[in-house]
């Protein structure tokens, strides 16, 4: 039994739109699915009934459409943190409100740093991004990576990464987000589970120490992503430590964005007592059989 719990369609980032994602996800076999775009239920809320009944036609295997997101947070110290949530109620005031905000400060901020690279005599117009984000309900640094792509100045998006965009760069500018606490709470107050995305991450940027991960278990949060490609072993065993410690759900996750190199659907996975231990926890909305 396949479970992923984390991954993106063109809503946000991803490549594929919520159709292709879910047609891909039965073609390799996955049984529970939770899409989790950034700062949007959107990808998952377009998959109305019509296109339910066509993707799950007769013969096909079904497939367990967790609602999910992935909330981008800002620690009091500045930091970048990722919250996922599943199984809230996606009409929650608070947290449709919280998630506005965000992506609506996130145009402001994608046209800061296209005016900062201009600066650096790279010509990219905000223009050019919106030809990579036309399907998107949030804008992020990807779609820039994509712009630069087109006009030759990188390869891909790891390098766009790796030269332009990354966290520490001169170019990076930081967007409106709730802290990580107060995307705990509203997950929750929303009926929903809690499980903080990446922790240990640090090809990402700073990262937070096992004892301020282990603060927020006093705010509400109900797991870890343990196993997630940017973890090493090291990073894993830690987790897994601290997440037995606090009796907090460990999950396993693809964090799928697109078919390219380190990206495979279900190339981590969660295992079906965890799954059932958040599907119990989660009260504000229910999975959809697709
Ligand atoms: P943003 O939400 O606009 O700040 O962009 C963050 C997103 O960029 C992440 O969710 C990843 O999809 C992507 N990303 C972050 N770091 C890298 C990296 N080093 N290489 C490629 N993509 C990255
Ligand atoms: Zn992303
Ligand atoms: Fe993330
Ligand atoms: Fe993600």
């Amino acid at each position: 039994m396949l479970i992923d719990l984390h991954t993106h369609t063109k809503i946000s980032d991803g490549l594929d739109t919520p159709e292709q994602l879910v047609a891909m996800a039965k073609a390799a076999r996955v049984s529970v699915l939770a899409i989790t775009d950034h700062d949007t239920t959107a990808g998952w809320q377009s998959l109305g009934s019509a296109e339910r009944i066509s993707i799950g036609g007769s013969g096909e295997p079904h497939l367990q459409l967790v609602p999910g997101a992935e909330i981008s947070c800002l620690t009091t110290g500045g930091m970048s943190v990722h919250m996922l949530g599943y199984l809230f109620d996606p009409q929650d005031h608070a947290l449709v409100e919280m998630m506005a905000t965000t992506r609506d400060d996130r145009i402001p901020r994608i046209r800061k740093m296209i005016s900062l690279l201009n600066q650096a005599e790279i010509s990219v117009t905000f223009e050019d991004v919106q030809a990579h984000s036309d399907s998107a309900t949030t804008v992020g640094r990807p779609h820039l990576a994509d712009a630069l792509i087109a006009l030759g100045v990188v390869r891909d998006r790891n390098e766009a990464f790796a030269r332009y965009l990354h966290n520490d760069s001169p170019f990076y500018v930081g967007h409106i987000a709730p802290t990580p606490e107060e995307a705990i709470a509203t997950i929750k107050r929303a009926g929903g589970v809690s499980v903080l995305a990446h922790a240990l991450a640090g090809s990402r940027g700073a990262t937070y120490s096992l004892d301020e991960i282990s603060d927020l278990v006093a705010f509400g949060l109900d797991g870890l992503e343990v196993d997630h490609r940017d973890h090493d072993r090291a990073a894993r065993l830690d987790l897994r430590r601290l997440a037995c410690d606090f009796d907090l759900f460990v999950t396993g996750s693809s964090d799928y964005h697109g078919e390219n190199v380190g990206h495979r659907l279900a190339m981590e996975v969660t295992s079906p007592e965890v799954w059932e231990g958040i599907l119990a926890r989660g009260s504000g909305s229910e999975v959809q059989q697709i």
